[in-house]
């Protein structure tokens, strides 16, 4: 799959972070003195906005969010259009229509999209329905709940307008049936059966927005949901801060409360970067069978500086900003071979 590949020569994007100086006022000899404080603080730098960042190589959907930023719209209207065309991609076995089933040959979608007020949308379990990230969208926009889940996410869906459809292709039916042959269920993801979309975006108001989409852990338990979908683990925004969004094993990320975290770091004054590289030193602290799946993070702050992080190699993901959209590779933690 395209976004598999892996580019070689993508660096890291610039963070552009200083150490600042801050005056602090001290009373130890009943004096007020100023003394010199290092903290780490983000540059002056204009915000580098409009932007787009999603987890994957996902040229078409960083593109299609990126146009409708373009047309001056919203980062909500970007994100949910963005993710809707790896959604829309029967050959994305991880998302939307072509997903890889449950055990029992059920594809079950989880997504969720937040706005710039905090605002939350999401389903999980929904069946049938090729773009669970607009059904997020209603549940948010049209419902005085945050989460629908199940039937009742595919019957609400229905009821806006959403027409049902199968979303077994015959190469997802194909590979479910070869896994039956032994039918292992080892509830591990590895580093090559998982792509969850997470997507950011950042309007020309400078406004951010996210969304997340998946069809989660292939063979999963029926009824199982992962990460993806869940307020502060899949994704988080904060308007004033910025946002995150992970890819990987969901039980891990669950765990920790991932993309929460890392905008909790950034409000603290840590980089995009330091922020993702501390969500997953804290999975590794909590599990130490981490050399067995992958967690990946990506991150945005509000001057449009991202960060990436991973316990493994090949997680990769794709900025669109400054008029270039292009996929880079992600430093990881687990550098033994
Ligand atoms: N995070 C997703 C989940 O656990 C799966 C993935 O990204 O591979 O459902």
């Amino acid at each position: 799959m395209k976004r598999r590949k892996f580019i070689q020569n993508a660096a890291l994007t610039g963070l552009g972070l200083t150490v600042g100086t801050a005056l602090t006022a001290c009373a130890d000899d009943g004096k007020s003195k100023e003394k010199a404080v290092a903290t780490t603080t983000n540059s002056d730098a204009k915000p580098i906005i409009p932007m787009v960042i999603a987890t994957w190589n996902v040229p078409n959907a960083t593109k299609k969010a990126w146009d409708v930023l373009q047309e001056g719209k919203s980062s909500l209207d970007a994100v949910e259009q963005g993710v809707m065309v790896e959604e829309a991609d029967v050959n994305n076995q991880s998302v939307g229509k072509g997903g890889l089933p449950d055990r029992d040959g059920n594809v079950t979608l989880d997504a969720c999209i937040m706005n710039k007020e905090g605002d939350y949308g999401a389903v999980v379990c929904i069946e049938n329905i090729k773009h669970p990230i607009s059904v997020a969208r209603k549940v948010m926009e049209d419902t005085p709940h945050v989460l629908l889940a199940g039937n009742g996410a595919k019957q609400f869906a229905i009821k806006s307008g959403f027409k049902p459809e199968n979303l077994l292709t015959e190469a997802s039916k194909k590979a479910w049936e070869k896994w039956k042959v032994e039918a292992k269920y080892k509830p591990i993801i590895n580093v090559e059966n998982h792509d969850t979309i997470g997507m950011l975006a950042i309007d020309k108001n400078g406004d951010i927005s996210g969304a997340c989409t998946t069809s989660g852990l292939s063979y999963k338990m029926q009824g199982r949901v992962g990460d993806s979908a869940i307020i502060g683990s899949g994704l988080f925004i904060d308007n004033e801060i910025g946002g995150a969004t992970a890819t990987g094993m969901g039980e891990e990320v669950l765990k920790t409360v991932g993309s929460f975290l890392i905008v909790e770091l950034m409000r603290q004054g840590k980089s995009p970067q330091e922020a993702c590289e501390e969500a997953v030193k804290r999975v590794i602290k909590k599990s130490p069978n981490y050399k067995d799946f992958q967690v990946g993070y990506i991150a945005v702050n509000k001057k449009g500086e991202t960060g990436a992080y991973c316990i493994h190699e090949w997680f990769n993901y794709t900025i669109y900003q400054n008029d270039e959209n292009k996929n880079h590779k992600s430093n990881y933690y687990n550098k033994t071979k």
